[in-house]
């Protein structure tokens, strides 16, 4: 396998432990040009459709599966999860599952993907149980329990929460995530809609009533109350808007490609 192919995930086999195989993307490695340079994962977003095609099988070649066996949500900004096999059927446009910001397995023969420029990726194993997830939480998927989703559907599978690992990818955080007052009343209502607590933000010193959200620490913290061991829970600790080498939508105004979280259980 080429170097180049290695070098860019931030590979996490050996924490995860196996049988699965797992990591981030960053932007490099591919071969996408402009604001998409180089390693630009997603369809969506006005990059060269041959240059996409391309980044993707470099990175389905990291995982050893071929191209179409690593599946995608189209990412909508919900909650809705998808428990998935290579057989489920997939989207006509770019070959996403509709409608869902999270999937499950137990399925060996396929990887599963989140694309993520600011919103966090999410990676879960039982590997126990052999059953993985990603999600993909922006700040309506994370307030509205995306995570707890993903969870509550591997369970179903057998997974135990005191087994699950999970990893958080680069994402924007605490020190960069600035939303405005309607983003944060909006918050409010699904935290009460949830009957859960709001999570206290800091706030911002440039703007009054909004605060600076940190997308990855919703998510730890609602890993922790669904019984998530907190040795079992890795931030890899990036942000995405103010470290270099990442995709941001807010720092680069929208137009910017997209970094990836991918995972899978080989088989045995
Ligand atoms: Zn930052």
């Amino acid at each position: 396998m080429g170097g180049s192919e290695m070098t860019h995930l931030i590979r996490l086999d050996q924490w995860f432990g196996a049988p699965v195989s797992a990591g981030f993307t960053n932007r490099e490695g591919g071969v996408s040009e402009g604001n998409y340079e180089s390693l630009n994962l997603g369809f969506h977003v006005s990059d060269r459709e041959e240059d996409v095609q391309i980044n993707r099988e470099r990175v389905a070649a990291m995982l050893d599966v071929q191209k179409s066996d690593v599946l995608f949500g189209e990412q909508v900004h919900g909650n809705a999860v998808a428990v998935v096999t290579k057989d489920t059927p997939r989207r006509a446009l770019y070959d996403a599952i509709a409608a869902v910001d999270g999937l499950v397995t137990t399925d060996r023969r396929i990887a599963l993907g989140v694309l993520a420029a600011d919103c966090v990726p999410l990676l879960f194993a039982d590997a126990y149980a052999g059953v993985i997830g990603v999600a993909h939480a922006g700040w309506r998927g994370a307030t509205s329990g995306i995570v707890s989703e993903v969870v509550r559907q591997m369970l179903g599978l057998f997974a135990k929460p005191e087994r699950i690992r999970v990893a958080i990818g680069p994402a924007i955080r605490g020190c960069c995530y600035e939303v405005d007052a309607p983003v944060v009343r909006s918050a409010r209502t699904a935290y009460e809609q949830m009957g859960k607590p709001m999570p206290v933000w800091r706030r911002s010193s440039n703007h009054i009533g909004a605060v600076m959200m940190d997308l990855p620490r919703i998510c730890h913290d609602e890993l922790r109350t669904l019984g998530v061991k907190e040795e079992h829970i890795l931030d890899v600790s990036i942000c995405t808007s103010c470290m270099p080498g990442f995709f941001s939508h807010r720092r680069d105004h929208g137009t910017t490609g997209r970094q990836a979280g991918l995972i899978r259980l080989r088989g045995v």
